[in-house]
């Protein structure tokens, strides 16, 4: 439940629950040995805050009081007080205790999630409730000379017992009763958790109810009890586990309080003390099992997103090592051009788009002039500049849809979609006088260079770009032949 209550709201729903498991405890069963209000009293302040403790004092107050009123004691006598305020005092302390300890170790919502969390923080934090208690109540008692009926330290353990038990017991099971309310259940779970709990009736009925001594089967010991209740612990939420752990214990509780059952029948004196133990180990045993396997859980979501993120970083770092490789692949390294294999892929996907629509396309092939000589007199590393310098001016000179490629050694195309032979030669003109213009540093000379280009357009007849690069080249073979550094149309 998310609601936000007010302090005062708070308080009276922590002392009204805390007086109704007292009362029903003194009244109805007739018995101190067991004190489930030590549970409420913890889950109220696990659940509202330390603001809480005016609940828990004010209900163990209320407690006192109809106890010396149900035992025909006048309650406000000296004696009487004393006992009231000390026992008040240390129930309303012991649970604060047992809260700060569970509080400064771990945030609510792990609580009975992890092994260590359970064992070291919410198991000593209920013992701590019950020897605080129990030092008070016990040792006002002999304080004011009232002698405790099994002596005094056979009294601290038995009250500390009983608290403990009742707070590893009921404060669970409250503390996510009310938390998670209203509990969303799938059907599936729904019939589980209803057969699940016929079960637990049915075997609590046989061995803590009036069916045992009629029947005294030897198999029918409390421990039968542990399978439903570690099925719950393994397959079922904290909450089922908690109310099934209080239910079985309530059932063993009241039959043994009755004179039926288990342990009345085999231990008639110490019925209760002795349930109490066998109830102290095994419920923290299913408490701590359903420990294990949530943290196990909670483990294995973590590997698995781990392992996910980790298949996923993989997988893009592939995608992307892939997406390099193939650009590497149609890239020609020293220009960053379109290599040989790059442009004619890129060219023929739009090549049969303009030739289908009959829109026009040119081509220009280039060529540096002279080259060899370049090469031989500056050195390679001269005539790789060049070749940069002669790529560079090229993408400077064409647009976003153009597509420029260097396809051999010292060559050079560039594909024009939407231009006519005389845009494309106007365009090879201005590439031409501009790299003309051009120069580069070696060996401290400035190194002139210049381009012939041959130039040719679609025509009807075209089926492949391979037919336009022929007209390009016979019309660049046509430049060098008439002296170099000039554009040619085919
Ligand atoms: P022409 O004007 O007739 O085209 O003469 P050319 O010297 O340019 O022609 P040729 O085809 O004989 O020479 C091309 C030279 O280009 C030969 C080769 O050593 C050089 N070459 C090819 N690829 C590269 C390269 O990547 N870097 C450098 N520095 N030179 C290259
Ligand atoms: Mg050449
Ligand atoms: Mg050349």
């Amino acid at each position: 439940m998310n609601t936000q209550l007010k302090p005062w709201q708070f308080n009276i729903i922590v002392c009204s629950v805390y007086l109704l498991f007292g009362l029903f405890t003194m009244q109805v069963l007739k018995t101190l040995a067991v004190w489930p209000p030590a549970g409420v009293a913890l889950a109220g302040l696990m659940l509202f805050g330390r603001k809480a403790w005016l609940g828990v004092a004010s209900g163990t107050c209320l407690v006192v009081l109809c106890y010396f009123y149900l035992s025909d004691l006048n309650p406000f006598t000296f004696k009487h007080i004393a006992i009231n305020a000390a026992t008040t005092t240390g129930n309303t302390l012991a649970a604060l205790t047992a809260f700060w300890l569970i509080n400064r170790k771990l945030k609510q919502h792990t609580l009975l999630t992890s092994v260590t969390s359970l064992a070291r923080v919410f198991i000593v934090a209920c013992i701590a409730i019950g020897v605080i208690s129990a030092l008070f109540g016990v040792g006002i008692y002999s304080l004011v000379g009232i002698e405790w009926f099994n002596g005094l330290y056979v009294g601290i353990l038995n009250w500390s017992i009983s608290n403990a038990l009742a707070a590893i017991v009921f404060t669970p099971a409250l503390y996510f009763l009310w938390r998670n309310w209203p509990h969303p259940v799938t059907s599936s779970e729904f019939s589980k958790l209803l057969l699940l709990t016929l079960t637990v009736v049915l075997l609590c009925y046989f061995i803590f109810g009036p069916a045992y001594t009629a029947m005294t089967l030897p198999f029918l010991q409390p421990a039968l009890l542990l399978f439903p209740l570690l099925y719950a612990a393994t397959r079922l939420s904290p909450t089922a586990t908690s109310c099934m752990n209080m239910l079985v214990f309530f059932a063993a509780w009241v039959g043994s309080n009755q004179g039926w059952g288990y342990f009345y029948y085999h231990h008639p004196k110490t019925a209760e003390v002795t349930m109490q133990f066998f109830f102290l180990f095994t419920l923290s045993a299913v408490l701590l099992i359903q420990a294990v396997f949530i943290q196990r859980k909670k483990e294995q979501q973590k590997l698995t997103t781990m392992l996910e993120q980790k298949v996923e970083e993989r997988t893009y770092e592939l995608e992307r090592a892939k997406h390099e490789a193939l650009a590497l692949s149609v890239t020609d390294h020293l220009t960053q051009l379109y290599n040989r294999r790059g442009f004619f892929e890129k060219v023929n996907q739009q090549f049969a788009k303009y030739h289908d629509a009959q829109c026009t396309c040119s081509l220009l092939l280039l060529d540096l002039d002279q080259f060899k000589a370049i090469n031989d007199k500056y050195g390679h590393a001269t005539g790789d500049e060049v070749i940069r310098t002669t790529a560079h001016k090229l993408t400077q000179h064409s647009r976003a849809s153009d597509i420029a490629g260097r396809i051999g050694g010292e060559e050079f195309v560039l594909f024009l979609p939407m231009a006519n032979n005389h845009t494309a030669f106007a365009i090879a003109e201005k590439i031409r006088a501009d790299i003309e213009q051009q120069d580069i540093i070696a060996d401290n000379k400035h190194v002139k260079f210049t381009v012939s280009i041959g130039v040719s357009t679609l025509q009807a007849s075209d089926q492949h770009i391979e037919s336009m690069l022929k007209r390009a080249d016979k019309a660049l073979y046509q430049a060098k032949n008439q002296g170099r550094n000039q554009a040619q149309c085919s």
